[in-house]
């Protein structure tokens, strides 16, 4: 072998060792990356898992929310087979149906004597709402911001038809005003807080502001009408979002201090300052509650608001003729409506 050969040789095994180099090179990278793709996976895969997992249970945490609260109110029952399996019931509509019949009883024993018409009619309002084995559709009739010139009016209405409403009032302490506080309650209907200022910027600047607006509230009511009331609405609804305060913080006041609160599922649009007649307002609240076995039905006892007053008698026809029955809002009552719930408070 000549020494040319030699070389040649030598040059060829070289490069074929450096070929072999980035081959193995090429094999160990790709190695390297089905290792990190595969842990990738393997830590991405339960994360997401985990992730899903905490949605269906705080799913299921509401749907428990809700069942516990619809046994509560009847409306679903515990029942057994033969087997002994224990399941739940949904009432049926039945009830409903024997429902419109209570309430053409209670219209025809209306009596005829003014006197007798006042002391009747809160008799029959108090037994109607208090009767709790009642399962049929339920209609809470909610009058926001009063007393005001409107109250009498819409007490008018109430008493024509034998049936409660609830008054969210706020702090008026001239006399008109302490007597309508009473007023309410002396003809069947029930009262709840709203609010002393009904000033956002005052009741949502800190939770002390909030205290001190609710404490005032709370007391002018008790020495209108000696009632310790601890029902209570939010101006704008337990969802207001404010910047100053974490409404969380509120709740969790009135949860400590024996409070209960309700939002509504049924808005009479009568604040939204559209111009529009009492047939319509009837027909936008009796639409929204058809689909809800509990309709709270937001309105407004204020000044300016005498399209509500028109429209409350449609309202009560219609809805009575739908089998509602009618409710007054106190705190024993079940279930409450509330945007963001009590129980995700702690
Ligand atoms: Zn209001």
């Amino acid at each position: 072998m000549s020494i040319e050969q030699g070389r040649n040789n030598t040059s060829a095994n070289k490069q074929l060792s450096v070929n072999d180099e980035l081959l193995r090179r090429k094999r160990i990278n790709k190695y390297k990356k089905i290792i990190i793709w595969t842990c990738g996976v393997l830590i991405i895969i339960p994360i997401i898992m985990c992730i899903i997992l905490m949605v269906r249970i705080h799913m299921l945490e509401n749907d428990i929310d809700d069942l516990l609260s619809m046994k509560e109110s009847g409306e679903i029952v515990a029942e057994m087979d033969s087997a002994g399996n224990r399941y739940l019931v949904l009432r049926s509509d039945s009830d409903n149906d024997n429902n419109i019949g209570q309430n053409e009883t209670v219209a025809k024993t209306k009596p005829t004597t003014a006197a007798e018409t006042t002391i009747q009619e809160t008799t029959t309002v108090a037994e109607t709402t208090t009767a709790d084995t009642y399962t049929g559709k339920r209609a809470y009739l909610t009058f926001d911001d009063g007393p005001s010139v409107n109250t009498e009016p819409i007490l008018e209405v109430l008493n024509r038809y034998q049936v409660p409403a609830t008054f969210f009032v706020i702090g008026k302490n001239d006399d008109v005003s302490m007597k309508l506080y009473k007023e309410i309650i002396d003809r069947g209907s029930y009262l709840a807080l709203h609010s002393f200022t009904h000033d956002y910027k005052t009741i949502y600047s800190s939770v002390d502001s909030f205290v001190n607006d609710i404490t005032r509230i709370h007391d002018l009511v008790l020495q209108a009408t000696g009632k310790d009331v601890r029902m209570f609405r939010f101006p704008g609804g337990s969802a207001t979002t404010t910047n100053t305060v974490d409404m969380k913080q509120l709740i969790k006041y009135l949860k400590t201090n024996g409070y209960k609160y309700v939002d509504w599922n049924v808005s009479s649009e009568d604040a939204t300052g559209k111009n529009i007649s009492a047939a319509e307002m009837a027909n936008i609240v009796v639409s929204e509650a058809l689909s809800c076995n509990h309709a709270y039905i937001l309105m407004h006892d204020a000044r300016g608001k005498e399209t509500t007053v028109q429209a409350l008698p449609q309202i009560i026809e219609q809805l009575q003729a739908n089998g509602f029955k009618f409710y007054g809002v106190d705190n024993s009552t079940q279930p409450l409506i509330q945007q963001v719930k009590e129980s995700t408070v702690q």
